[in-house]
């Protein structure tokens, strides 16, 4: 728990950690995957895991996919993954609203990737923004500067790479000139991976495509160019929901109802779900402010991998004031320890 320094997965109290647990939360980016890439030898881990009867549940801030688009992405990297054991920060967003009675007749503005759209539609809100407004544009002196939709209830803030001005602003209208307009994020991670830069889909088959050889020109591009080189020199982050989530706070001097991690929504909403205690439950993560803190908030059981985002320097770090039960390099570590 806090306080107490991480002990390291070991061969003499994996058991300890195995045995009490029923129900593995994984995190995705920096646990499962590296953004298009299965980690080492996860596949075999959670076909182990499932194989002694544990319950596995995946738990990502990307807002970017719907759980049924993240459902594809786990089919196509060969893990039979179902969609209602994926929680996505999208798809908490619509359910905290679905859980707060949202009124069907008002509308959602995002400000996001078609993610978010996409559970908004599923859960049956009507939804405005996302992608499509950012190929719109307003000018300071312009009329339709201050033109926006009345029946918005809610604005939802995630990673949005088309983010402008315009979304800022109407985001901003709709929650400033409506005192009862709900102001929800995602998440307000930092940073992420540059993940989904890398996704090929189906790469041998498009290749012969000629309708895909742009595709094909931008996937050696992005993956085998002097700017990957580059990448991969400086580091693989860029910048995360935060600093969008951020803008809108500095507009509306207001704070975001936060659905993802390390925020408690998704949990009680899984624990619910589930009807598990806490104690059966291990969060594994790579993130120390939002996944690890995100199983101790709620009083589960936590597991840092390093196969991530931070550092056994990081963890070790005398600044660091979160401590996991449990570190390793990787999920697969278990596999290891625990035998066939
Ligand atoms: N948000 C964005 C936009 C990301 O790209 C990532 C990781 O790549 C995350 C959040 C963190 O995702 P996870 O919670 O699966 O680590
Ligand atoms: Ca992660």
């Amino acid at each position: 728990g806090e306080g107490k320094a991480a002990t390291l997965v070991k061969a003499d109290n994996v058991r300890d950690l195995f045995d009490s647990v029923d129900l593995f939360l994984f995190d995705c980016d920096g646990v499962i995957w590296k953004g298009d890439k299965l980690i080492d030898r996860v596949t075999e881990t959670l076909h182990l895991l499932r194989s002694k009867g544990k319950k596995l549940v995946f738990v990502t801030n990307n807002s970017r996919k719907s759980r049924r688009q993240y459902a594809a992405k786990f089919q196509s990297l060969g893990l039979s993954v179902n969609e209602d054991e994926i929680f996505s920060s999208s798809f908490a967003a619509a359910m905290f609203l679905k859980v707060n009675d949202f009124p069907p007749h008002k509308k959602v503005y995002v400000i996001g990737e078609e993610g978010i759209l996409d559970e908004m539609q599923l859960a049956g809100f009507t939804a405005l923004g996302g992608p499509e407004d950012g190929k719109k544009h307003v000018e300071l002196k312009s009329n339709n500067l201050f033109e926006h939709d009345k029946s918005v209830g809610a604005v939802v803030v995630g990673l949005d790479q088309y983010i402008n001005y315009y979304k800022l602003q109407y985001g901003t209208l709709c929650i400033r000139e409506n005192p009862g307009c709900l102001f929800i994020a995602t998440n307000r991670d930092a940073v992420g991976h540059m993940t989904d830069l890398q996704e090929w889909p189906g790469f041998c088959s498009f290749l012969f495509s000629s309708d895909n050889f742009q595709c094909f020109l931008n996937y050696i591009r992005l993956n085998y160019s002097p700017f990957v080189q580059l990448r991969n020199k400086l580091g693989t982050w860029v910048a995360g929901a935060g600093c969008m989530v951020a803008a809108i706070c500095g507009s509306t001097q207001k704070e975001p109802i936060v659905v993802g991690k390390p925020s408690t929504f998704m949990m009680d909403f899984l624990l619910q779900k589930y009807n598990i205690s806490t104690s059966k439950i291990c969060m594994v993560g790579d993130r120390l402010d939002t996944d690890i803190l995100f199983g101790q908030n709620a009083g589960c059981k936590t597991l840092l991998v390093l196969s991530g985002v931070t550092t056994l320097s990081a963890l070790q770090d005398p600044a660091n004031d979160i401590q996991p039960d449990y570190f390793t390099d990787k999920v697969s570590d278990l596999l290891e320890l625990l035998g066939p």
